[in-house]
């Protein structure tokens, strides 16, 4: 097993990123609270149209490789729709 990627804070405590790893499309409002939030930019909306025609919005991972694992997306999301995971070294 691979050992996960820990970091250090500013005052050089250990901090372990938690990279965004998903969001539950079916809980998720389309509020866009979370894309607004992501300073790198890793976050967008998509519409789609639902069983009974109707328009619908979502958020969806656009650029996951410029998340630096803050969980802000998570932390802002009313629905807690988002998983995130650490990264193995
Ligand atoms: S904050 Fe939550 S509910 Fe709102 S768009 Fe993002 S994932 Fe969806
Ligand atoms: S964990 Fe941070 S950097 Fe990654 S998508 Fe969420 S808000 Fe953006």
């Amino acid at each position: 097993m691979s050992d996960i990627v820990i970091y250090k804070t500013f005052g050089e405590m250990p901090w372990t990123p938690q990279y965004v790893e998903g969001i539950n499309k079916a809980v998720c409002l389309g509020c866009g609270r979370c894309v607004k939030l992501c300073g790198q930019e890793c976050l967008g909306i998509e519409s789609f149209e639902d069983d009974e025609g109707t328009e619908r919005y979502v958020a969806k991972i656009v650029n996951k490789d410029q998340c630096i694992g803050c969980q802000a997306c998570g932390r802002v999301c009313v629905r807690k729709a988002y998983t995130f995971k650490p990264k193995s070294a």
